[in-house]
């Protein structure tokens, strides 16, 4: 193509694909499965909205604290969309974090060193396909010379062992080629081999002798003007080379007359004639290539070397992904420190156990606005493996359920967490259902695919599985809605006889769903985001505490959120009328009744008698028709009739 500059010329037929190692089929064994719902909802990689990094979870570890190495970048991406869920691969990663942690000059001195490490892993793939350019084999020079201050920062941690291990079975492949790449490259050669440049002088004899013709060919030129002018008397001679022309000699139109006859004219200028000899000729002919010698000389001696580099592809990848794992642990253990996140306790029970846990997205934006939380899943103290959050709009439901899932994709990554304690049982999955109006993908919210994802939850969760769930059922109307929630959450939180159910977060507007914790004792809880009043006007607290809301405060939130007063005043009222104090009445809209306590079971009968029952029923119940003459029952009929239409 028109753009080969920078390659090697004749060596993109002999490519080869040795930088690539052989196809590993990925199981899902050993890793924390996310699916790509998942992986958008929580805005692991990116954000929903503006599907920018800054903002997600990839993004918390971007910037100054961030990864230092491109290859570390990218590991970070792939350690974050699909963790591990080995315990002692988890805790393996750790304890190195733990370690750099606790080891500033360790973690500095690593940090130092990483820093000017290239991206070494594609520079091999392009040396496999030939590729690779100059500024590619110094860069891969100087990165595989960090080899051993490397090794140097991590010497004294046992956590470290596997890392060293692998940096130390590549120095004897390594540590010579980098020395190598330094001795015959230039520091900073250009960015393509065309007009050489990258081979260091002394290098190599041949290339040595051809430059030197034409860096003495300064000197030739004046020593032979010298003698052109004793040789012919003609003081105003002058010898010199133009790029179009080559060499030349100049006589003034004035002394042109005297020109020799061995002078040849080769061009004619305003005031002045040139001309060329056989020596010059010869001359020009031995400097011109000279020079086109250097560059293939310079040329062959570059693909020498990256075909020798070439060869130890597969050691240089590994020396990649080593750094890149050392950059995401140093990376994990920056963050730590600078955010004072703790190291979670795995452990094989399926629990949830954390401590004034925090978004680790939110607390960054909010700092200390932003309201821990604890997260308390199949304890002892806590056993029910699911827990139902309702509470009002923006109270916070779905940043706590969030951040629970992200604190345990922390975890399985190997990272540390923003919490004061964690204890996590080693989870398998990790699901999400975000509901219609959190969808925001458009064309996506609808109901189908809202179900269609909970279907792949109720089919794939096992007792290991994490489950998040947003306003499940909105999607449809509100009994549709309602019913499926229910029955959703019964079966997850019923799941076996034996066997607790998949750890679940559920949040949800459905009020109704909370009788279910007298149900399902030990197995479903009821946690609310507690709000403040003032008068009129309610405050989030953002806090999640134990038990069921008692009120929707739909009202006053579109009150906050600017409804006109007329429009609020008239929403109350129609409120009081909707809210009838009858037994099954939904709690959503039953005002008054709020604060009553519900006798287990009691209100389950009434669930979906969303209206008021009409007078004109008990009417009809208490006629005696027996009793009643044709002409009686008939002006009943009609008084009914009449009752019904007011
Ligand atoms: P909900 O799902 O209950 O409607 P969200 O979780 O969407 O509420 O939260 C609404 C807003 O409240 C968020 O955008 C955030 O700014 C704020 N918020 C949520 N949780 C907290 C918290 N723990 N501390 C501080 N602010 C919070
Ligand atoms: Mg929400």
């Amino acid at each position: 193509s028109a753009d080969d500059g920078g390659m090697i010329p004749g060596r993109t037929g002999g490519a080869t694909l040795s930088h690539l190692s052989a196809p590993v089929r990925e199981t899902p064994e050993g890793y924390l499965a996310i699916d790509a719902a998942t992986l958008r909802a929580l805005e692991i990689e990116r954000t929903v909205r503006g599907g920018t990094t800054d903002g997600s979870l990839v993004g918390v570890f971007s910037g100054a604290g961030g990864a230092r190495t491109s290859m570390g970048k990218r590991l970070l991406r792939e350690w974050l969309c699909r963790p591990l869920s080995n315990r002692e691969e988890i805790e393996a990663r750790h304890a190195c974090v733990a370690t750099l942690q606790g080891d500033v000059r360790s973690a500095e001195s690593l940090n130092a060193a990483l820093r000017n490490v290239q991206d070494v892993a594609r520079i091999a793939g392009r040396l496999g396909l030939g590729r690779a350019t100059p500024r590619d084999l110094v860069a891969l020079g100087g990165s595989l010379s960090k080899l051993e201050l490397i090794i140097e920062s991590i010497d004294n941690a046992p956590a470290f062992g596997a890392h060293r291990e692998s940096l130390e079975s590549l120095r004897a492949m390594l540590t010579p080629m980098a020395a190598e790449i330094e001795r015959v490259c230039l520091e900073s050669p250009p960015a393509h081999l065309r007009e050489g440049g990258v081979i260091r002088d002394g290098v190599d004899a041949e290339l040595d002798e051809a430059r030197g013709l034409r860096r003495d060919a300064g000197e030739w030129l004046a020593k032979y003007q010298q003698e052109l002018i004793e040789r012919h008397e003609l003081p105003a001679i002058k010898v010199g080379f133009n790029r179009v022309f080559g060499y030349y000699i100049e006589l003034s139109r004035a002394q042109s007359a005297k020109a020799p006859p061995e002078f040849t004219r080769k061009q004619t200028l305003k005031n002045a004639e040139r001309y060329i000899t056989p020596e010059l000729k010869e001359f020009e002919e031995k400097v011109t290539t000279a020079e086109a010698r250097a560059i293939e000389r310079e040329l062959a001696l570059f693909r020498d070397l990256c075909a020798k580099a070439g060869r130890l592809a597969p050691a240089i990848a590994q020396f990649g992904r080593t750094v890149a794992e050392l950059d995401c642990l140093g990376c994990f253990a920056q963050q730590a420190n600078r955010r004072g996140w703790t190291r979670p306790t795995m452990v094989d029970e399926a629990t949830l156990d954390i401590e004034q846990g925090r978004h680790p997205v939110l607390e960054s934006l909010l700092h200390e606005q932003f309201v821990p939380n604890d997260i308390r899943l199949g304890t002892t103290e806590s056993p029910a493996s699911l827990a139902l959050i309702t509470g009002p709009n923006m109270a916070g439901k779905s940043t706590y359920i969030r951040q629970a899932a992200l604190l345990v994709i922390l975890a399985h990554a190997g990272s540390f967490v923003p919490a004061t304690r964690a204890e996590i049982g080693v989870t398998d999955r990790v699901f999400s259902r975000v509901g219609a109006d959190d969808a925001l993908h458009a064309g996506q919210s609808t109901f189908m695919v809202e179900m269609t994802e909970t279907a792949n939850i109720l089919h794939n969760a096992t007792a290991r599985s994490l489950i998040i769930l947003d306003e499940i059922g909105r999607g449809t109307s509100t009994l549709d809605g309602l019913s499926l929630a229910w029955a959703i959450a019964e079966s997850l939180a019923k799941f076996g006889k034996e066997t607790r159910g998949p750890r679940t977060l559920f949040a949800t507007h459905y009020h109704e769903l909370t009788t279910l914790e007298e149900e399902l004792p030990g197995r479903l809880t009821n946690l609310n985001v507690s709000v403040k009043e003032w008068g009129d006007e309610i405050v989030f607290l953002h806090r999640i505490v134990p038990g069921r809301a008692d009120r929707s405060y739909g009202i006053h939130v579109a009150q906050l959120a600017g409804l006109p007063r007329a429009v609020v005043k008239r929403a109350e009222e129609l409120l009081e009328t909707l809210a009838v104090s009858h037994e099954g009445m939904p709690r959503e809209i039953s005002r008054q009744n709020s604060k009553k306590a519900v006798a287990p079971g009691a209100s389950q009968p009434g669930l979906f008698e969303t209206f008021k029952e009409h007078p004109a029923l008990g009417t009809l119940r208490s006629l005696d028709l027996e009793r009643m003459t044709p002409m009686e029952a008939f002006d009943a009929l009609r008084a009914l009739k009449k009752d019904a239409e007011s």
